[in-house]
């Protein structure tokens, strides 16, 4: 039996001989693992679509435990994400953080269509790095079903404020008087934050948001999808803290 889709390569594991276990995030069958056999030899016909960040149509036969790569038909290889540090420590990232946010074999289109956006922005343009990260986050909020909620009302009291904290926890804002647990907000930040989830992120990519901002909603939102989601630790941080 074969089995074909389109898919981003987010993970290639090296096993004892010459195949590559990869993770895919595809379109049809949402995060799978596969095996290339004999891939990590120069040689093979498909070392060139077992490398993270690869996004092509994959052909795989599932007879077998594990599927197995027929043939690949690459779209983008997005190799230049590698040509340098700081797109590498930023790829690796968003391949990470997209493994930790989806579920094995659960179609996530949206999910999907984004992320392949953000691999395809980061290996042909210029971009702000921080602002694309603070994108990804926001937006992996709603598409993992935690989206904080966000009206400038407080959650307890019920009453309209100029300044809240986002509770972390709780997912929503409360006015000053009600709690100061979590981030200080106000209505421009909320602005920008529903802008972030709403907007499509090569429009986004063409807008220029202050550091301020971008920096600490990566602090916010992190911390937000990791206590929801239960992620413990995203380890390609380590390597985006040595090159900054
Ligand atoms: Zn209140």
């Amino acid at each position: 039996m074969f089995f074909e889709t389109d898919a981003l390569v987010i993970k290639a594991t090296k096993s004892i001989n010459n195949d590559l276990f990869l993770t895919l995030f595809s379109l049809k069958a949402g995060k799978i693992e596969v095996v290339a056999n004999g891939a990590k030899s120069s040689k093979s016909q498909l070392s060139a679509c077992s490398k993270p960040f690869v996004f092509g149509h994959f052909v795989l036969n599932t007879r077998s435990k594990v599927m197995r790569i027929v043939s690949c038909e690459i779209h983008a290889s997005n190799f230049r994400i590698a040509d340098q540090l700081e797109t590498l420590a930023y790829g690796n990232y968003f391949l990470e953080l997209c493994g930790l946010t989806t579920h094995s074999n659960v179609v996530e289109v949206n999910h999907y269509q984004l992320i392949i956006e953000i691999i395809s922005i980061l290996s042909t343009k210029t971009v702000d790095f921080d602002l694309l990260r603070a994108t990804y986050l926001i937006k992996l909020s709603e598409l993992t079903g935690h989206k904080p909620n966000l009206s400038p009302v407080c959650t307890s009291c019920g009453q309209l404020a100029e300044t809240f904290y986002l509770s972390i926890s709780e997912g929503g804002l409360t006015c000053g008087d009600c709690s100061k647990d979590g981030f200080k907000l106000n209505l421009k930040w909320l602005k920008i934050i529903e802008y972030l989830m709403n907007k499509d992120v090569r429009i986004i990519s063409n807008t220029k948001i202050h550091p301020n901002y971008t920096q600490q909603l990566v602090k916010i939102f992190e911390s937000f999808l990791m206590f929801h989601l239960n992620i413990k630790e995203i380890k390609s941080n380590d390597f985006l803290a040595a090159i900054k």
